[in-house]
């Protein structure tokens, strides 16, 4: 069942939104190649939320050890922060979650450390506009699959690959609800999009296959042929003036 929305919980997902967009602008600005561990970002993260009066979402979720999930260049989703220090030219996917009075908010965002690859540059550019590109789908009447499928055409038109093993969600009082938002699939098909449906649309693109496999740790999603993968979310409402981004900065 998909739970509709009022005005005003939208406005409280939105302000667990902010403080996502704060923590977002905050940590991607502290990252520096050669000093900044996982661990360190996470911490920094963590810091954040609860100074904003927020509570992490992934901690302790299914037993997630963190409060950020955090992915480097073949990471896709669901990265446990290591000691591993970021370098230069790596591109590394902060993603967070946050509960605010009872409401969650999700995002996440891949970041180049220092100067980046130009097909790092494209595949991050092709990820972020093909989240737009799903967005502009989220509107009262269209369904689902309207998103999923304008996600999947931009980045296949853009020669990239979409992973299938992991999808987009509703949220609200809880981190995952229905509907699943899948970034592949056929339009005018799935549930019926209306006013306070709250979704996260979230593409993950692969450069080379879309496969993808969990390591030891049974969390962190690679890529199985070991190339970059990209990932972009935005927690959207559905509302009679058309899609409310909850996590951006203003
Ligand atoms: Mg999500
Ligand atoms: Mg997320």
């Amino acid at each position: 069942m998909i739970h509709l929305k009022n005005g005003s919980e939208i406005a409280k997902m939105g302000l667990a939104g902010k403080i996502i967009a704060k923590t977002m602008r905050e940590v991607s600005g502290a990252m520096v190649a050669g000093k900044s561990s996982l661990k360190d970002l996470d911490a920094h993260a963590e810091r954040i939320i609860l100074a904003e009066g927020g509570i992490p979402s992934f901690k302790g979720y299914k037993g997630f050890p963190a409060a950020a999930c955090i992915a480097v260049n073949e990471g896709v989703v669901h990265g446990i922060p290591t000691d591993y220090v970021v370098q230069e030219g790596d591109i590394v996917t902060l993603d967070f979650g946050v509960i605010w009075q009872g409401w969650h908010a999700d995002s996440a965002w891949t970041f180049g450390v220092g100067e980046i690859g130009e097909n790092a540059r494209r595949l991050m550019n092709v990820t972020k506009e093909s989240l737009y590109q799903g967005i502009g789908k989220a509107r009262v009447g269209n369904r689902v699959g309207d998103i999923s499928h304008a996600v999947q055409g931009y980045v296949e038109r853009n020669g990239y690959s979409i992973v299938r093993d992991l999808v987009g969600h509703g949220i609200g009082q809880n981190l995952h609800e229905e509907p699943s938002v899948p970034n592949f699939g056929k339009p005018k098909k799935g549930p019926v999009l209306r006013a306070g449906t709250t979704i996260c649309i979230e593409p993950m693109v692969n450069e080379g296959s879309h496969r993808v496999m969990t390591l030891d740790d049974d969390w962190t999603v690679v890529t199985q042929d070991g190339k970059l993968s990209a990932h972009f979310e935005h927690t959207v409402a559905v509302t009679s003036d058309g899609p409310l981004i909850l996590t951006m900065d203003e």
